[in-house]
């Protein structure tokens, strides 16, 4: 059985640099957005974390072959009717009401799991992370055959995401042609709501959720590990650790399917909390999406205004 661990959240709250420590622990490996592996690297053949193309690079060849018997007899437009068909935020409340799953769930859910089971024999690990982020997604695995699922679901303060999404960010692994999404802070604030509800709602549906605050993690990233680790199932001695120095972490190569262009760093990264938002974000769009999100900032622990206790 693949323990997995799906890292979960809106995009842009810090869960590539989560991925990204993660993946320095022994006995784990990184996939990154396995969600978006289908089309732009098994189609699009996009770059690794590792530098290479996906067709070129060795370990996720390995992967595909002892999955699928190759990445070519994966059926992608089977996987994207599938998708369709059920990985939608809309879908959550019906995914969350199963009793049990219908077939379709279930089958786009094993392609996962056949894959989660493949990279963690090839990279010899007892856990994979997925950091798909999606909240739809966590509820489709709930049904995959063979996993042992875990969430980490990383909560950032709703202004700082807003404001993230409003800035322009390329993709480094279409050579520069393509821009990451971009939301207005309304957009943002409510699909913010729709998701951090979503990993609620899966963990009173029995998935093991382990809610972290990005700011939080960043002020002791040591311990925010060994939290993870332990929510993992796998023992960190203090020496696992050493990657991490004070306010900063030195990263490996890693071999992240998709997702934030950070996925390509390697070397020492400095960790500290990005709070550019407090002097950048409109003082109109921070009380839109404060307002908007104010029950559950509040009940994350945000303070709303600097007076709040
Ligand atoms: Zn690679």
């Amino acid at each position: 059985m693949a323990r997995v661990l799906y890292l979960g959240g809106l995009g842009r709250s810090g869960t590539t640099l989560v991925e990204r420590l993660l993946g320095e622990l022994p006995g784990v490996c990184a996939l990154g957005e396995v969600v978006h592996l289908w089309q732009r690297d098994i189609v699009h053949d996009e770059r690794c974390g590792c530098g290479a193309r996906f067709s070129a690079c060795t370990f996720w060849k390995r992967v595909g072959e002892r999955a699928f018997g190759g990445w070519a007899a994966v059926d992608v437009a089977r996987v994207h009717t599938l998708r369709d068909a059920v990985e939608r935020t809309r879908h959550i409340p019906r995914l969350a009401g199963y009793a049990e799953a219908p077939p379709d769930v279930r089958e786009y859910a094993n392609f996962y799991a056949r894959l989660y089971a493949a990279a963690a024999d090839v990279a010899g690990v007892g856990v994979v992370v997925d950091s798909s982020k999606h909240s739809a997604l966590a509820h489709v695995l709930r049904w995959a055959d063979d996993v042992d699922l875990r969430v980490v679901h990383v909560v950032r303060d709703a202004r700082g995401v807003a404001y993230s999404w409003t800035k322009t960010v390329a993709r480094p692994e279409t050579d520069g042609i393509d821009e990451m999404t971009r939301y207005s802070p309304a957009r943002s604030a409510m699909l913010w709501n729709a998701h951090n509800a979503a990993f609620g709602l899966l963990s009173r549906r029995g998935v093991p959720v382990r809610r972290i605050r990005y700011e939080q993690f960043l002020a002791d990233p040591r311990s925010g590990l060994r939290d993870l680790a332990s929510q993992a199932g796998i023992q960190v001695a203090e020496s696992d650790l050493d990657f991490l120095g004070d306010g900063y972490a030195d990263l490996s190569v890693g071999h992240s399917a998709a997702g934030n262009p950070m996925r390509f760093t390697v070397g020492r990264v400095p960790l500290r909390r990005d709070d550019a938002w407090t002097a950048a974000l409109p003082p109109v769009q921070r009380r839109l999406v404060g307002a908007v999100c104010a029950p559950m900032l509040r009940a994350y622990g945000y303070r709303l205004n600097p007076q709040e206790a």
